[in-house]
Formats: structure tokens, sequence, C-alpha cells
């Protein structure tokens, strides 16, 4: 690197969302920043002309983003696919083309201007929705309305790039049209205003292994594009004009992780197995069928958690029974995979399928969501229940459903489940001979009453995001708490210790699905609580075995016992954290935090 010495460097902190470090110019990607010109028709005579001109620049934009899905199908990316196709949903929107016709016809200006009006219109409107899922959902009108913009001008070149440089996307945000719009080999990396860890520039950059950091608020006020930076997935942080040393410093920490990872990778198959032979299965939690051979890639050994809702929230209608079986049988039985585990649709709060209007709950975390929603809307549940005893057939299932706070729950849950069964043999299809039910326990009541739980059911998967959301009453998607979320406050550790104990004491298996068990901070902490299995993102996986295979049962119950004796977050923090550094220096030498 060169740096230019004149200009002011800048570290700035968000989220890191895929780790690696990322060293090199910024290409400031900025959709909105399209030249247009925006003018009054001079005469009533040149209406029908121009909407006629908006019309065709909505077909043209509907031709290139099928064109783009088409693309995508081919690619490994294929997760944006959902997105494209709400992108096509808007641009059918009778609102939205109603709406920009009337500015049309009503103010007589040009296609360009109407559209701007239309997409300020819904920016207003947007700003005001509490939900926050919701309000972000305006980026996609922004998107579609981009792409007429465009067309509307006759850019037709969907490629962003001037030169043939790697590059570090820096952008407000990202949309997947907008990824396939890069030449994603040009990319080294992404650092972005807005986002969290689910985020599309989030799941983009975990899928194609490029270091990202999101949330920084206003990174693109403080960039250009040719500027030097540097992207640290792993701690967050991005810094701006680096110094000559700074530079030097994350060259060697950016060999030192893809070294790492190649040497994780090397291993990525062997089991975890501690010194002392205590073994933990490791599996992956996957949202799309598509991840499942880089799941196996990473040395998963099973899915310890198929979020299903993305199913629903991909499409117009409702799935049928035959699209969740379809979709479960690319799952089920897939070589190499120990079992499945498909948790039930987790549909409500903040996601409902498209063909559902979202119900404005004033607490949406706290409301008709997962299990709660699927007994009140027993047929679409049943539907799901029937395609997951007829993809069992073909190999290891394990059915876990989400959000369960009382025995009621689980009991009806396994009823339907009992009646879909019958109900399948009655009409002599081919099914599950057993199936494994669990039970998520993300709700505090579901740890006070896991006893009784863990009479009804065969496992417990711990889902650490909502249990810490609920127990410590934190939003988990609001950004100014993030400072408290915190996996090894002692009210979280006393809770996954009394429900792993609870577990084990009825003889039930006990897995953790949420993040904490892909963090390697916690690993030993959770290994000295001796839960059976973990389930993470595929990256995490290599890594976490490799702790567990160089750790000891017995030191990390020693470690787990100093844990609990602390009053205060903030010192079991500082004791796991020198401990683990100390412990195992080479795996936590890039972690700076
Ligand atoms: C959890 O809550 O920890 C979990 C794994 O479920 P989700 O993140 O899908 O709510
Ligand atoms: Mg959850």
């Amino acid at each position: 690197m060169n740096p230019d010495q004149t200009k002011k460097t800048l570290v700035l902190r968000g989220v890191g969302v895929s780790p690696g470090v990322a060293i090199g110019r910024v290409y400031r990607f900025n959709p909105l920043d399209s030249q247009v010109s925006l003018y009054k028709l001079n005469s009533p005579s040149l209406i029908p002309g121009e909407i006629l001109r908006f019309k065709k620049a909505v077909k043209e934009s509907e031709h290139q983003l099928l064109g783009i899905q088409r693309n995508l199908k081919k690619t490994k990316v294929t997760e944006p696919l959902y997105v494209i196709d709400v992108h096509i949903l808007i641009l059918k929107d009778k609102k939205f083309i109603n709406r920009t016709i009337k500015n049309i016809q009503r103010l007589k200006i040009n296609a360009e201007w109407a559209v701007r009006l239309t997409l300020d219109r819904y920016e207003q409107i947007f700003e005001k929705v509490e939900d926050n899922y919701i309000r972000g959902r305006v980026s996609d009108i922004r998107n579609v309305s981009q792409r007429i913009l465009s067309n509307l001008a006759g850019k037709k070149k969907e490629s962003v790039w001037v030169n043939d440089e790697k590059v570090i996307v820096v952008a407000q945000d990202i949309s997947p049209a907008n990824t396939v719009q890069m030449k994603l080999d040009k990319v080294i990396g992404f650092a972005t205003d807005a986002g969290g860890r689910t985020s599309h520039t989030a799941i983009v950059a975990r899928d194609m292994e490029l270091p990202a950091v999101v949330g920084l608020d206003n990174i693109t006020r403080f960039v250009r594009t040719g500027d030097e930076i540097i992207v640290d997935g792993i701690s967050g942080l991005v810094v701006v004009n680096p110094y000559p040393e700074m530079s030097q410093r994350y060259e060697e920490k950016k060999l030192l992780h893809s070294a790492a990872r190649d040497e994780y990778l090397k291993d990525a198959k062997s089991p975890a197995i501690t010194i002392d032979r205590y073994a933990v299965n490791i599996g992956c939690n996957i949202e799309f069928v598509e991840e499942i051979p880089s799941a196996i890639a990473h040395g998963a050994e099973h899915i310890g958690l198929y979020r299903t809702e993305f199913i629903y929230i991909n499409r117009q209608e409702l799935p049928t029974e035959e699209d969740h079986y379809e979709n479960y049988r690319q799952v089920v039985g897939t070589k190499d995979l120990l079992w499945s585990t498909i948790r039930t649709f987790d549909l409500g709060g903040d996601k409902f399928p498209s063909s559902q209007k979202p119900v404005k709950e004033l607490n949406p975390q706290m409301g008709l969501r997962a299990i709660r929603f699927c007994l009140k809307e027993v047929e679409i549940f049943k539907s799901q229940l029937r395609a997951i005893w007829r993809a069992g057939a073909y190999g290891k299932t394990r059915i876990l459903f989400p959000m369960i706070s009382s025995v009621e729950e689980i009991v009806e849950a396994k009823r339907l489940l009992e009646e879909t069964r019958k109900e399948l043999m009655a009409q002599g299809e081919n099914i599950a001979s057993e199936m494994e039910i669990g039970a998520m326990i993300e709700v505090p009541a579901a740890v006070v009453i896991a006893d009784k739980l863990a009479r009804e059911v065969d496992f417990f998967s711990i889902g650490t995001n909502d249990l810490i959301q609920y127990s410590l009453a934190i939003d988990r998607s609001n950004e100014r708490l993030t400072y408290l979320y915190e996996p090894l406050h002692p009210a979280v550790l006393k809770l996954v210790k009394s429900v792993v104990d609870t577990a084990h004491e009825a003889g039930i298996r006990v897995s953790m699905c949420g993040e904490m068990a892909g963090d390697p901070m916690c690993t030993l902490i959770l290994l000295g609580m001796e839960l059976d299995e973990l389930s993470m993102n595929h990256l995490a996986v290599p890594r976490i075995k490799k702790i567990i295979r160089e750790s000891k049962l017995e030191e990390s119950k020693l470690l787990l016992e100093k844990a609990l004796s602390f009053n205060m977050a903030s010192e079991v923090r500082e004791y796991v954290q020198n401990y683990m550094k100390e412990r195992f220096p080479v795996e936590f030498q890039n972690e700076n935090d």
C-alpha cells in the first residue's frame, strides 16, 4: 500500500459479520448517485409518451431482474434469489406503478422525476413504521427505483466497475441485485453503513468468504473511491487511510487469518473429541438448502437447525405440502450428515409469509410468532408436518418446535404431529418410521419448566439468541443495546447450565443452536456444561472443533466453575477472555477485543 499521508486516518467501529482482513482501495457504490435530469413537460401532449417511456423502463427492469435470477441460479450465491423475487413484485405493484403515472399526469413532470417522487413518498411512509425489519424493507423499493431510473437514462451496463482492479465495496447498503452487478470476483471486502448479522451484505459476504463489516453508520460520508482502506471482519473495525505501520500490522493479521483458515480446513472433518475423550457433535445452522455443501466441507456432522421460515418468505403463495417435501428431500438423507433437524417455521413477529399481511404488533418479538402462530394456523402447520414425515423416510430426521413456553404447546404440537402421521399412514404414504422430537429452549419459562418439558421430548436445543433477548430484556435487533447483549452474563450461564443439567437428569440430549454455540470465546464454558451438540454457522465449525480437540473436559469444568463464581458479567468476560487467549494463543491471536 502507498497511503496518501495528506489524508486523515480514521478508525470506524461496526459489526464484523464475515471474518478475515481485506486491505485495498475503496469502490464507493451508491446506487442512487446516477445523474437523472428532472424537468417539467412543456405540453400536455407529451404526457402519454412519458408514461410509455416509464412503462418500457419498468418492463426492461423486470427483464433484467429475471436475467440476473437466471444467472444466479447457475452460481453458488443463490440466497439473494428471494429478494430479487421481491423486487419483481414491487415492479408489478399497482400502487407503485399508478402513483408514478399519476405523478406524470398531474404534475406534468418527466418519468424520472415521477419515480423519484414515488420513492420519496414510500420513504416517508416507511420512516414512520416502528418495526425495524419492515422499515428496513424500503431499501428494496429504493433499489427497484434506481433500476428504473437507470433504464430511463438508457444505462444498460450491468457492471459498476471502472477498471479491473480488485476493490473493497463501500456502500450505504447492498442489495442482492447490486451484488450481481458487482462482478464479485473483483470484490475483496465489504463495508456498509447499514446492516446487521442477517443483512444481505452479511449473508453474501459469508457465502463468498469475504471480510465484511456492516452497521458502520456513516462510513459513506468519509470515504471516496480510490481511498485506501482496511476491513477487519474479525474485530469489526474499518481503517480509512491507514498509516504504513498499520497496514503492515494488518497485512500480518491477514496472512495469519488465511493461514489459520487453511489450517482449520485441513482438519475440519476430524471429530470434536477432547484430549480426555469427551465427544461433542458439531452441526450447522442453515437457512437454505444450498448451504449444505459448505456445511459439510467445513466439517459439520449434522444439520442442527434448519430455519424453514425462509420457504414462506420467499414466495407469493403459501408453499404447498409438495413444495415443503421437495425442499426437505434435498436436506434429509444427504450423504455425510448424521441427521437433519428441521425446525418448524418461526414466522410471525417480524417474519411473515409474503401472502400474509403482517399484523402490527407493539412487541413483535413477544407476539404471535413461531409455535404460537403454528397452533393458530393449524392447516399451514400441518402441511409442513406432513412434508417432514414424508421426507423423513429418506434419512434420519429430527423435528424441532420453536419458542416453546409451556407444556400445553408441546403436547398440542405432538398431537398434530401424530394426527398427520396417522393421516399419511391411512393414505399409504411412505413416511419416517420414527422421528425424534425436540423443543427449543429459548424462553425463560421453558428453562424453569425444563424438567416437565423433558418428559415430552427426545432432545432440547437451546436458542441463546432469543434466550438472551428474553432473559436480559434486550431486543436482539436493537443496535443501541448490543453492549448489553452478553452471552457470558452470569444469568445466561446459570440458565444454560440448568437446562443442560435438567436434560441430562431426564436422560435426553441437549444441543445449542444460538450464536453462542459458534463463539470460540464460549467454547470451553459450553464444554464444561457438557452440551452434547453445538450447531453454528459453517465458518465457525473448523475453529470450534479444533478448540475442543485441544481441550480437556476436566479443565473446562474448572473454568466454568470459576466463571460461575463471579458476580458481574464484565468479570466473567475478562476472566474467560484472558484464559482463552493464554490457553489458545494461536486461535485468538487475531482478536483485539
Ligand atoms: C435462537 O433464538 O437462538 C435461535 C437459534 O433461533 P433464531 O435465531 O432463528 O430465533
Ligand atoms: Mg429463536
